[in-house]
């Protein structure tokens, strides 16, 4: 036995789409809670994305959005069984692969790393379910459509989970609800209208509630999976996070891929970390880079500086104990203060400096800095994936890591494995796990979600979010509320013709 996880991923394409259908529409309505993640064709010039104005930001991204498309979506749908302990969710996974039915651009940047992270063009051309984007058009979508199928998404009316996640609900608004607003204000007044139980960053979540060294995706989902199986050896009290898988049979095993996601914590040797990737989850040599990517390292080494810097914290407060007793100095310790804050800011220094750097490669790694290294020498990743692993009983099979059965590492050519297929499928599951530790870490035995992350999107080098609000001063957009009509079968109020 090893300590990996193996999540099935449902492969949507155009020739299942139909038949695909009412299972997504009846994952989403059972479901606690949906975890999304997309993939873009491109983003456009970087510095406005980043721009110091929000409101810039907004119509930087909003400019992308009408420009590119959206290539594939995961969703991962979590369902809380409620007869079973702790906290153990049902999850199904799909990675939707999309095809844009109008022109749109795609950038050289974006179509070589998404190869090289095994994005199948071929498959996306031949088999992308097909969608338009903006206003609908004439009348109310109908149908088996993606537009329709973004429509049940808004019904189920469950918790809407991200990472990194303002980029994402931009693309979608864009490319599968309808035009969007020109100001920044109007959106997050629609967004708030369109997802009434909350969207959620998980992104802002490990920075600012869970506090992890790293907050890039991967980085965050195997740091809460370790600290989960931990708990659950020592037998910690509290809720922990368990996960169950259906067991997919007969036509439907032939739409899965059953996607492994290894452990290497039982691995030795030298910690010869690139610290480009350990800070922002990508490297601009990516899989040629000779420097070690695995994120579990990374972890284990982010540990130990955390453990080394406590010990020495400890180790100056005793020797300063130590003087006082000796001097029989009665001072307010302004010394010992003083180094605890030094240290304390050390650590902030870092974080800092991790962050500083930190631009929109989480969405989209490719851009000039990346580019500018040697990932067009990167090797071919067809190797990497990995030979699917079939899930044996005929229950659904509870997953989750023992401490004894982490000397399984990857073998060396799958270390480099950045992404693999179905990577919109198996981000939204990571999105969703990181969520799911973060709400028992936060409240608990209570039943809720994280209020104080609720209607909070990261904003990637500001310290404040963005909130998911309808302000005093922000209307809806017309079309948006046109929308809502249909979807909810009723009228509602204060339109203007502010879109
Ligand atoms: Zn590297």
């Amino acid at each position: 036995m090893n300590s990996s996880v193996v999540v099935p991923v449902i492969d949507v394409q155009s020739n299942n789409f139909k038949e695909l259908w009412p299972a997504m529409v009846l994952a989403f309505k059972t479901s606690s809670f949906i975890a999304l993640d997309t993939e873009l064709s491109g983003l456009g010039a970087r510095k406005a994305l980043l721009a110091e104005s929000i409101e810039d930001r907004y119509k930087a991204i909003c400019h992308a959005a009408r420009t590119r498309s959206v290539l594939s979506l995961g969703l991962a749908c979590y369902k809380k069984l409620d007869d079973k302990a702790d906290r153990t969710y049902l999850v199904q996974v799909y990675n939707l692969t999309l095809l844009c039915a109008e022109e749109y651009v795609i950038e050289p940047q974006s179509v070589q790393f998404l190869v090289q992270h095994g994005f199948d063009f071929n498959k996306q051309y031949a088999q992308g379910v097909p969608y338009d984007k903006g206003n609908d058009k004439g009348g109310e979508p109908q149908g088996v459509t993606m537009r329709t199928l973004f429509v049940e998404l808004l019904r189920a009316n469950k918790p809407l989970v991200l990472h990194n996640g303002l980029i994402d609900l931009i693309f979608l608004y864009q490319c599968f609800y309808t035009q969007l607003p020109e100001k920044l204000g109007t959106f997050t007044a629609d967004l708030s209208e369109m997802f009434p139980a909350g969207v959620y960053d998980t992104k802002y979540t490990t920075e600012y509630e869970l506090r992890f060294t790293a907050s890039y995706l991967e980085y965050a989902y195997k740091k809460c999976k370790l600290d989960n199986s931990r708990s659950i050896t020592a037998a910690q009290d509290g809720p922990h996070v368990f996960l169950e898988f259906c067991n997919y049979t007969g036509r439907m095993q032939s739409y899965v891929d059953y996607r492994p996601c290894t452990d290497s914590l039982g691995r030795d040797g030298p910690l010869n970390i690139c610290i480009q990737f350990s800070a922002y989850g990508w490297c601009p040599s990516g899989s040629s880079c000779p420097m070690s990517h695995d994120t579990d390292l990374i972890i284990r080494q982010d540990e130990k500086s955390k453990d080394d810097k406590r010990q020495k914290r400890k180790r100056r407060k005793k020797k300063k104990a130590a003087k006082q007793e000796g001097e029989e100095e009665d001072d307010e310790t302004p010394r010992d203060k003083k180094a605890h804050m030094e240290d304390e800011d050390k650590d902030g220094e870092e974080k800092e400096e991790r962050k500083d750097d930190e631009k929109v490669q989480e969405k989209l790694a490719p851009h000039e800095e990346m580019l500018s290294g040697e990932a067009s020498a990167a090797e071919p990743q067809t190797e990497l994936q990995t030979e699917p692993q079939k899930i044996e009983s005929n229950a659904t099979q509870t997953q989750e890591a023992t401490p004894d059965e982490r000397n399984q590492g990857p073998k060396a050519s799958e270390r480099k494995a950045e992404g693999g297929t179905h990577r919109a499928g198996f981000d939204a599951f990571m999105t969703g796990y990181i969520f799911a530790f973060a709400t028992i870490r936060n409240a608990g035995e209570s039943d809720s979600w994280i209020p104080a992350c609720a209607n909070k999107l990261y904003l990637s080098g500001k310290s404040v979010p963005l909130h998911v609000t309808k302000s005093t001063f922000s209307k809806s957009s017309r079309a948006h509320v046109t929308k809502m009509e249909h979807i909810w079968r009723k009228r509602f109020p204060k339109a203007d013709g502010n879109a």
